[in-house]
């Protein structure tokens, strides 16, 4: 329990320092004003230094933070296909198998494949039994598949 007159401990913002300082009063029971023992100063009781400023809300953003923004708006625009597949590409399991791309064969969704001019692809979505979505680099394109 403080008491008036006695020291306590209190963020000086002259000294900015936690130092000794004399309760000058309280308010509701709580300390309200001390003296600096050190500067003289009388101000409001503060246990601690007050919080730093909030400097980085407006920062602007990194480069990499930028890339980063762009990256996740970029999931969410469906006619972007040359950042979506960059993407794909960038997240890519490389051990993954990508399959060469034949007409003749099945694939199935998420399926990686490998078209001879087109090149990588990623199945996006089969639509029906004989043709896929498939993202490339450039655009979503209905391939024709399980043709025999
Ligand atoms: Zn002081």
């Amino acid at each position: 329990m403080s008491v008036i007159g006695e020291n306590i401990d209190a963020y000086c913002l002259k000294c900015k320092l936690v130092l000794a300082h004399v309760i000058m009063f309280k308010v509701d029971g709580a300390v309200n004003k001390v003296k600096c023992n050190t500067c003289g100063a009388q101000h409001k009781y503060r246990a601690k230094m007050p919080a730093a400023k909030k400097s980085a809300v407006n920062k602007p953003l990194t480069l990499k933070e930028t890339i980063a923004k762009r990256a996740a708006a970029a999931k969410v625009e469906a006619n972007n296909a040359p950042m979506q597949w960059d993407l794909r590409n960038r997240s890519m399991d490389r051990a993954a198998s990508v399959k060469d791309y034949s007409i003749h064969n099945q694939y199935r969704a998420r399926d990686v494949v490998n078209h001879h001019s087109f090149g990588l692809g990623f199945v996006e979505r089969i639509v029906s039994d004989k043709s896929m979505d498939v993202l490339f680099s450039d655009a979503v394109k209905l391939m024709a598949m399980n043709i025999s």
